[in-house]
Order: C-alpha cells, then sequence, then structure tokens
C-alpha cells in the first residue's frame, strides 16, 4: 500500500482501478527480441483492443454526432485489419526479431510517407490516419490510453494534467474520479470535475507503474491510496456508503423552496457547461441555470459551431427549465480554454489578454453568430444572456448595440424571440469599481469570483504554486462583493455569485446577510447550499 498527498478538489470518495493517460509523445525504442512468437502474440493482441476500442468510439460517436462524424471511427477499424499493413508490421518482426511497438511505429511512418505521396486527395488524407492507428496500436502495447476512450471498466484517470478540451470529450460514466500532478483548484478542468461531481485530486506524482492497479482518492485528506490493503479498503468502502445516505438525506430536500427562515427566497441555480449536464441539474432540482458556460459548445468541436447547433443546444436547456431561468454566458474562451480553430497567436500573459469579450468585439460575425442563437432560443424558455470579462461601459454599450442590430433583423424577418434579461459579470476589479454606472445598463450582476479573485489578488488562477495563497474570502474580495450587491441593488439589478466561491458552505450564510440574490453552484452543491439557506435567519445578528 503507498499513499500520495495531494490537494482534493472535491470532496468525494471513489474506488476503483487506475488507468494512466499519457499524452507526451511516445518513445519508441527499437529492442531485439527473443521470442519471436511472443512478440507476434502480443502485436495481434493490441491489434484486438485496437479494434474493440475503435468500434466503441464508433458507437458513442453515433449517438452522440451522428453517423457522418462517427464514419471515421469505422474507417479507422478497418484501417488496422489492412491486410498490408498486417503483412509489413508481422514481417518486420520475424525478419529483423524486433520488439511490436518498433514495428508498428516504422509501419505506420511507410505507410503515411507513401500515402502522403499519392496524388489522390482521398489517398493523402488518409496519411494523418495510419499515424493515428499506429500511435493508438503503440499506446496500447505500452499499456496507456488516449483520454476519450476510457474502456469498458469505470476508472479511475492518472495524468499529468488534463485540458479542459480532454476532460470534455471524456465518459463521464466510465470516470470514477481522477488525480493529474499538474493543475490548480480553480483551473477549468478542477471546475468540470466538481460539476460532473467527480472526486479529483491535484498535484499528485503520477506514473505509468499506477496503470491496472486498485487505488482509493480520499477527497477529504487529499489523499490518493495505491494497492490499498483490506481493512482500508474496508474502511472507505463504509465512507463511500455514509457519503450515500447523506446524499440520500438532502434528497429530501428537493422540490421544498430556497427560502430562509424569515421568507427570502433566494435564487438557487446551477452552473453547467453542456446539455449532457441538464440530468445532474434536474437531479439536484436547481432553481435555474445561472451560468451555462457555452464556450464548452467550442471546445468539443472542430470546427466553429453553427448558429443552428448552438441554437439547438440552447433551446434544448431552456425547454427542459421549462420556465425557469437560463442564464447563457457568451463564449469565454482565451486563457486556459484554447481552441485550435480560432488560431489565436502565443500570448505570454493569456489570462490577461485576448479572450472573452475582447474576442467576441474584435471579431463580430463570431460573437452576431451566437447572440442569433441565443436569442432565438429565448422564444423556447426563460432565457438570459450575460457577458464575460467586461471592464467598460462602452463595451456594454457596443454590445447592446448588437443586440438591438439583431432584434431589428428578427422583427423584419418575423424571427421570434423573447423577453431577455442582460447582464453582465463582475469578475474585474474594474467592473467592481465601476459596478454604479454598470448597473444602470443592465438587469443583473453574476459575481465570477474566480477571476475577480486572480486578478484582484494578482495570482495566476493556474498557478498550482500559488494555490494555497489564492484566497477567495481575502478582505479585498468580500468588500468588492459588498460594493457590487449595494450598487446592484440601487440600481434594481439582481446580484449572483456564479463563481466557486458561490458553493462555500462556510460563506453562504455571511453572503445571504449581505444582500446576494442568486447563487449558481455546480448541481452536486445545490442541495448541501439549500439546506443552509433553510437554515438561515437573516433577522439573527
Ligand atoms: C469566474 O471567473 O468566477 C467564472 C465563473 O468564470 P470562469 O470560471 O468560467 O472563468
Ligand atoms: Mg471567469
Amino acid at each position: 500500500m503507498e499513499r500520495y498527498a495531494g490537494k482534493s478538489i472535491l470532496k468525494g470518495t471513489a474506488i476503483g482501478k487506475v488507468l494512466f493517460y499519457s499524452k507526451e509523445e511516445q518513445v519508441v525504442l527499437r529492442k531485439s527480441v527473443e521470442d519471436v512468437q511472443a512478440e507476434l502474440e502480443r502485436f495481434e493482441k493490441a491489434k484486438n483492443e485496437a479494434v474493440v476500442q475503435l468500434n466503441a468510439l464508433y458507437e458513442k460517436a453515433l449517438k452522440e454526432v451522428g453517423e457522418v462524424n462517427a464514419a471515421i471511427f469505422e474507417v479507422h477499424a478497418m484501417m488496422v485489419e489492412d491486410g498490408d499493413f498486417n503483412d509489413s508490421i508481422k514481417n518486420m518482426i520475424e525478419s529483423q526479431a524486433v520488439n511490436a511497438e518498433y514495428a508498428v511505429a516504422a509501419t505506420g511512418d511507410n505507410f503515411a510517407k507513401m500515402f502522403a505521396e499519392m496524388d489522390d486527395d482521398y489517398f493523402r488524407a488518409r496519411s494523418a490516419d495510419i499515424k493515428d492507428i499506429a500511435e493508438r496500436i503503440v499506446r496500447i502495447l505500452h499499456g496507456g490510453h488516449s483520454s476519450g476512450d476510457l474502456g469498458d471498466e469505470p476508472v479511475i484517470l492518472a495524468a499529468k494534467d488534463l485540458a479542459p478540451s480532454e476532460t470534455v470529450q471524456m465518459d463521464k460514466s466510465k470516470l470514477l474520479g481522477f488525480v493529474t500532478e499538474l493543475g490548480s483548484s480553480n483551473s477549468h478542468t478542477a471546475i468540470l470535475a466538481r460539476t460532473m461531481n467527480i472526486p479529483a485530486l491535484i498535484g499528485i506524482s503520477v506514473s505509468e507503474d499506477m496503470n491496472g492497479k486498485m487505488a482509493i482518492i480520499d477527497g477529504v485528506s487529499g489523499e490518493l491510496i495505491l494497492d490499498p490493503d483490506e481493512d482500508v479498503l474496508k474502511q472507505y468502502q463504509q465512507r463511500q456508503e455514509d457519503e450515500k445516505k447523506s446524499r440520500e438525506l438532502l434528497q429530501q430536500l428537493k422540490g421544498k423552496p430556497a427560502v430562509t427562515l424569515d421568507g427570502k427566497e433566494i435564487k438557487l441555480f446551477a452552473n453547467i457547461g453542456s446539455v449532457g449536464d441538464m440530468a445532474k441539474v434536474l437531479a439536484n432540482d436547481a432553481g435555474g441555470i445561472g451560468l451555462f458556460r457555452s464556450e464548452f459548445l467550442y471546445l468539443e468541436k472542430d470546427d466553429y459551431p453553427t448558429e443552428e447547433e448552438q441554437f439547438q443546444a440552447y433551446k434544448t436547456v431552456a425547454e427542459t427549465m421549462a420556465g425557469k431561468k437560463v442564464v447563457i454566458r457568451t463564449l469565454d474562451i482565451g486563457a486556459d480554454k484554447q481552441v485550435d480553430y480560432f488560431n489565436m497567436d502565443k500570448e505570454d500573459n493569456p489570462a490577461m489578454g485576448y479572450r472573452a469579450i475582447r474576442i467576441c468585439l474584435d471579431r463580430p460575425e463570431i460573437f452576431r453568430t451566437q447572440l442569433r442563437a441565443i436569442i432565438r432560443a429565448s422564444a423556447y424558455g426563460n432565457i438570459a444572456v450575460m457577458y464575460p470579462m467586461i471592464i467598460s461601459v462602452d463595451e456594454v454599450l457596443q454590445i447592446k448595440k448588437i443586440v438591438a442590430s439583431i432584434k431589428a433583423d428578427f422583427d423584419e424577418k418575423g424571427i421570434p424571440y423573447g423577453d431577455f434579461e442582460q447582464g453582465v459579470m463582475i469578475e474585474t476589479p474594474a467592473a467592481v469599481m465601476i459596478s454604479d454606472l454598470l448597473a444602470k445598463e443592465v438587469d443583473f450582476f453574476s459575481l465570477g469570483t474566480n477571476d475577480l479573485t486572480q486578478y484582484t489578488l494578482a495570482i495566476d488562477r493556474q498557478n498550482a504554486k500559488l494555490d494555497n495563497i489564492y484566497d477567495a474570502h481575502h478582505p479585498a474580495i468580500l468588500r468588492m462583493i459588498q460594493m457590487v450587491i449595494d450598487n446592484g441593488h440601487k440600481e434594481n439589478c439582481w446580484v449572483g455569485i456564479c463563481g466557486e466561491l458561490g458553493a462555500d458552505l462556510t460563506m453562504t450564510e455571511k453572503f445571504l446577510k449581505m444582500g446576494i440574490d442568486e447563487l449558481s453552484v455546480s448541481p452536486a452543491a445545490v442541495l448541501p447550499v439549500k439546506k443552509i439557506i433553510r437554515e438561515t435567519d437573516l433577522k439573527s445578528e
């Protein structure tokens, strides 16, 4: 049994086998082997596993993205079985007595080169596919996996680091938990883990040796326990049972209003990143969606999502919430959320760089497409739209002008839309300091305390080294929150918190006493926060 100390980003216990995920370039060494027959068998086994993985990916893609997009996995599965490809690999193992990894990688390179030099566009395009399947087989031979295909059994994923785009592509039903070496508790990958309600640890030094071993994630102490002995395993199984029971107790709050003892109704909403998160929102009885991080629609794809695709996603969420408020935040990419097809320059300081509303106002064709989709969806529910990273009144005026022109266009064409509120995220110190002016222009404020803390304390939220001094309870932040609530209320704006601080149960009573109107938290945090709201008396000191 081994214990590794890390930092927890979601309290909870996970027990299961580790799957080591390596995305680093695979180094393939040429090694001589004595038992050629055994090496041929290793190759056969890995090849069959590749076919199984590809077929599973095909089925998953078929359900999620349709036949046309799924077809690539079918093609890959056929290529793995291709006679010439197989003959070349086997021949190399036999004639040169080399390891299977080397034979696969070398054959992959040769075939890729051959395809790349063909005249026909179709065959040239197959060059990348051949490389891809060779890498898949080598990865299997190395005992590693790629993030998307987690295999059949649910696992604890161990990785050096996970980007938000990788996390979002995972099959969540196969993920018991994850541990990473890098990352910070306020990164978007950590936020995704909370949304998915998946126990996760950061700061654990992971290695390939962990692959296949039994492990426990202790989300309270922040430890990973590898190869637990019988007693320890039993103890944690018991803890999992207890956690289940307390979750069941919270279930009794479902259907009850989020109202304080003295009668103030609080908007208790949930944060989501995709339509797929809606099941958790309903299961936890959220009173609305306070933050739909729409950028995940862009991160999931290889190209800009169309107006129609976005409209369908927003409409589905609005209809599912059946009249409850759905706050859609417009695109907030940049910083740790990079999207290749945006072709953005590499920046030294991306958190303070070209991101969010700055990109949208600079590339209005992208912004208009999204706003049109949101405004069209407003005909199907209670939608509100929210703008991220605001630093000036002028930005809000520019946005309102674009919104007005889209409405005028819809009026002319008879395209229906509903009434929708417009609000801004207060996540820069500048927005806090001019919140009296911003309040005159919008219907609501939502405090993005993740970024607000980063910019106010000058602490990069991605920097794992500074995680212990990233203090969202800092008096500067609490004073800012009070200022925003007061300035908002003077102009009849409702004020909420959608950053991770909103789910901090030690702060709930304080926020309510400060006058907060809304708390938007990960779906799993809705019922625990509701419990505290219902136990709070705003009239008591
Ligand atoms: C925030 O900054 O607090 C926020 C909610 O936005 P994000 O975490 O997506 O940057
Ligand atoms: Mg933010």
